[in-house]
């Protein structure tokens, strides 16, 4: 199971009840949160969102919208006294990001670790021995004005566990829990391995996250049959293209459109600027292309869960 709650959905900057971009992705008690807008604190404390325990931030890009919450939200990790380390990932420029934000967050109680995603992104449980075996976060590149990119959370889901195969295998009851979290176990001097207790890999779940992004490809793939793409609409109407595609953003009518054509099952649409002043006044311009476009509100959340 997943719970994404989205904690702002502004664009360049706050306005009342709509904080600025960032969501959380909850998963065994353990979260991720992509971006971290201005009001991501008040907005995670309004949602029910311990951020004590978010074990990675996910920043897009370097924006202040996407980033001025951090400093303020390590500042709070440190006073609730936080020993584990946050693992912060970001496209490239990292480090040249983190750096006011380290000194304006002072001294902190825990380490902050700065990481560049492999192209075959994160194991979590490398993180945080919560997370369940299978979830992973990876990065795709993203088009806006200044290096970005967006992240996919994928929850692998293992085939059945047979305990016939295992117990025919002389697996003894005990280690069968191992094995289920994808563990290798000993057997009389052998190594049985998960594959051979278990049935075909089962459909998992997946979140893509776009950031701020105009239309491109990587989007589609990352967003292939996703259960649900967070996607940002920056601009209301299809007469702003030209204007989306100049400032590296989109309208509601092309995250209609990716979300189709990557047959995404689910849409919610974020990052609105000032300009859209009721989001549902443009959404059919996104369900034009993606009928069940939903327009992403703070707080809003959802359970995703395995069929
Ligand atoms: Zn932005
Ligand atoms: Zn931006």
């Amino acid at each position: 199971m997943i719970d994404v709650t989205l904690l702002g959905t502004a664009a360049l900057m706050p306005l009342p009840g709509r904080a600025l971009t960032a969501a959380a992705l909850c998963c065994m008690g353990r979260c991720l949160l992509l971006d971290c807008g201005e009001g991501t604190q008040v907005a995670a404390r309004a949602a029910g969102v311990s951020l004590m325990s978010a074990d990675v931030v996910a920043l897009t890009h370097y924006h202040g919208d996407h980033i001025f919450g951090l400093p303020g939200l390590l500042q709070t990790l440190t006073s609730q006294g936080r020993e584990a380390p946050l693992t912060v990932v970001g496209p490239e420029g990292l480090e040249d990001a983190m750096a006011p934000v380290m000194k304006l967050a002072g001294r902190l109680s825990f380490d902050v670790r700065l990481v560049r995603l492999p192209p075959e992104g994160l194991r979590l449980r490398d993180v945080h021995a919560a997370w369940p075996e299978g979830a992973r976060l990876a990065a795709f590149p993203t088009r806006h004005r200044v290096p970005s990119q967006g992240y996919l959370f994928a929850l692998a889901r293992a085939g059945r566990f047979m305990p016939e195969r295992a117990a025919a295998l002389g697996v003894p009851v005990r280690l069968w829990k191992a094995l289920q979290n994808g563990e290798a176990v000993e057997v009389s001097g052998r190594m049985v391995t998960p594959d051979e207790v278990t049935g075909a890999p089962r459909r998992g779940l997946k979140v893509a996250f776009t950031g701020d992004t105009s239309p491109c490809e990587s989007i589609v793939e990352a967003a292939r049959e996703a259960d649900l793409l967070i996607c940002e609409a920056t601009f209301p109407s299809d007469g702003d293209a030209a204007l989306a595609l100049e400032r590296g953003h989109m309208t509601f009518s092309q995250a209609g459109a990716l979300a189709a054509e990557a047959g995404a099952r689910r849409l919610w649409l974020c990052h609105y600027s000032q300009r859209v002043e009721d989001p549902e006044a443009c959404a059919p311009a996104a369900r034009a292309r993606f009928p069940g476009a939903v327009c992403g509100a703070d707080g809003m959340r959802m359970t995703l869960a395995y069929e």
